[in-house]
């Protein structure tokens, strides 16, 4: 059997790479709906196309005829602009389960130094009709995989290889430059070189390609191969997910955002009772809210949601000596019972009454991004080129705008019979794509910098901006066009 292996590898090794005109690495929501978006266009579908993927998409593929009763735990909001490349251009909207996913309308931010301040946003200013669409990762990577089935039914084929990581990228002019560069000798070899990446995989074979994507995440091997530095920072921050139970279905069809000085907590909208949860918070804090028990998990979350910040540090202060303090859950309904109640049933998010059983999970948050999507023969797409911190819920669209603006570069280069590794073919797409994401990533940090201090002037002053930024229609309608990408 491993004689057999061993054959079958040393036979791969003496055959060469395969070529490919366009290699992806990374089946996440990036990488698939790229390999998607190629073969749905009537420009770029013949190109041969091949994704890696380090991890197993079986579960993924699984999603699609069992799905598992409770919502997972990564769930995004989608821009309509995202909805409708997928529902137009990918073709993959129609194979989302859709009684797993929730359009909704309205988002209250509020701020926890001022119970007056808060900002309304309407999505009904928005075509579309909606402000966003919450949707599980796995609901959107299924999809995925089923339209990429569907085209290979319909003739157009692709090649995906999961379970296979890459090892190692290089090409022969790398080589052949770093060859003449030891022996300080310039080699004939330089200048005949292919510049075409191999890729080594993890399964013994290699392929060569024209262009090659980096879909592969924050620690992107294909952005290091490239040499594309990558600039941020970590905020020192987690964000904390789950899934919860409200006490009923609330049919007001609102994303709840409170700024707490340790980051934005967010309860979103899944259907019927169900709810998601991002709470950015301190890793101290992060730590609490893994640890503690489940019966605590939701109270936590509903003082979040309603109490002053020197009640909130007292009960953090006693779940930190012990995360299953019980005596907290005497604290919150004692302190919450100095608030009205039509205040709390108006103004405030459904009381959250359980978390589902290993559904809590922590991911370090943090700022970078490429200081460009291409080189020759590179490109990459979402979080590869840039991470961003998740208070606005733009990652993922972000991602997908990535992906659109590239396969259009794509297209034109193909249209215009030219080389689609080439600068000239790509450099389009870094230059329609970057400057956007900037802005917006941008955005992002400042809100978060903004909305993580208890320094009065600036509390005041965020306070006087939110109240009069509440009243202003236009320049909210402005804002939310913005963020829903149209
Ligand atoms: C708490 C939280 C909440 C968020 N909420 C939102 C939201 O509401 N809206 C939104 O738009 N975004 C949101 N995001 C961001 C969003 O989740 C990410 O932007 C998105 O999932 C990134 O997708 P991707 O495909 O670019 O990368 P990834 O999902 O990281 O995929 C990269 C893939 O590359 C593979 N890979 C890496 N190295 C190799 C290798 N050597 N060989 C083979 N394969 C490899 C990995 O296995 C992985 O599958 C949130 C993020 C967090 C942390």
């Amino acid at each position: 059997m491993l004689f057999k292996r061993l054959l079958a590898t040393a036979a791969k090794s003496v055959q060469g790479p395969v070529l490919q005109d366009v290699v992806i690495i990374g089946g996440g929501p990036a990488g698939l709906s790229l390999l998607a978006a190629l073969k749905s266009s009537s420009i770029t579908r013949n190109l041969k196309c091949t994704l890696v993927e380090g991890s197993s998409l079986e579960g993924i593929r699984e999603f699609a005829d069992s799905p598992p009763e409770e919502y997972t735990n990564r769930v995004v909001s989608l821009t309509p602009k995202s909805v409708e490349f997928m529902q137009s251009k990918i073709g993959n909207w129609e194979f989302m389960n859709q009684d797993r996913i929730k359009f909704y309308n309205n988002i209250i931010a509020y701020d926890s130094q001022d119970r007056t301040s808060r900002i309304v946003f309407d999505g009904s200013a928005i075509e579309a009709g909606f402000l966003a669409v919450m949707a599980e990762n796995v609901n959107i990577q299924s999809s995925l995989l089923q339209r990429i089935s569907q085209l290979k039914e319909e003739g157009v084929d692709s090649t995906i290889l999961d379970n296979t990581k890459v090892l190692s990228i290089g090409s022969a002019l790398k080589e052949a430059e770093a060859a003449s560069e030891s022996t300080n000798i310039m080699s004939e070899n330089v200048a005949t070189a292919s510049d075409w990446p191999i890729v080594n995989l993890s399964d013994g074979s290699s392929i060569q390609t024209r262009l090659l994507v980096g879909a592969d995440g924050f620690n992107s091997p294909v952005r290091k191969y490239a040499g594309i530095q990558s600039r941020g920072w970590a905020y020192d921050r987690f964000g904390v997910v789950a899934t919860v139970k409200l006490q009923y279905e609330d049919y007001r069809s609102i994303g709840w955002q409170r700024f707490l000085t340790t980051g934005p907590l967010a309860i979103l909208p899944l259907t019927e009772d169900n709810a998601t949860i991002v709470w950015s918070s301190t890793p101290e804090l992060s730590e609490i809210l893994i640890a503690c028990d489940e019966q605590i998990f939701p109270e936590l979350v509903n003082a979040a949601m309603t109490l002053d910040e020197v009640s909130l540090n007292f009960i953090y202060a006693k779940l930190k000596k012990n995360p299953n303090d019980f005596s907290v859950l005497d604290d919150i309904p004692w302190r919450q019972s100095r608030l009205k109640v039509n205040d709390l049933e108006e103004n405030y998010p459904l009381p959250v009454t359980e978390v589902v059983p290993g559904s809590r999970a922590r991911f370090p948050l943090k700022l970078s991004h490429a200081d460009t999507y291409t080189s020759a023969r590179i490109a990459l797409v979402g979080d590869a080129a840039h991470t961003v911190h998740p208070l606005a819920g733009q990652g993922l669209n972000m991602g997908q705008g990535d992906v659109q603006a590239l396969v259009e570069a794509i297209e034109k280069g193909v249209t215009r019979g030219m080389d689609i590794g080439s600068t000239l073919v790509l450099e389009p797409y870094t230059s329609n794509q970057w400057p956007g994401n900037h802005v917006l990533m941008g955005v992002c940090d400042k809100l978060h910098k903004i909305f993580s201090t208890d320094w009065y002037p600036i509390v005041f002053l965020r306070g006087f901006g939110m109240k009069n930024l509440n009243m202003l229609d236009f320049v909210k309608d402005m804002m939310i066009k913005n963020i829903s990408g149209r």
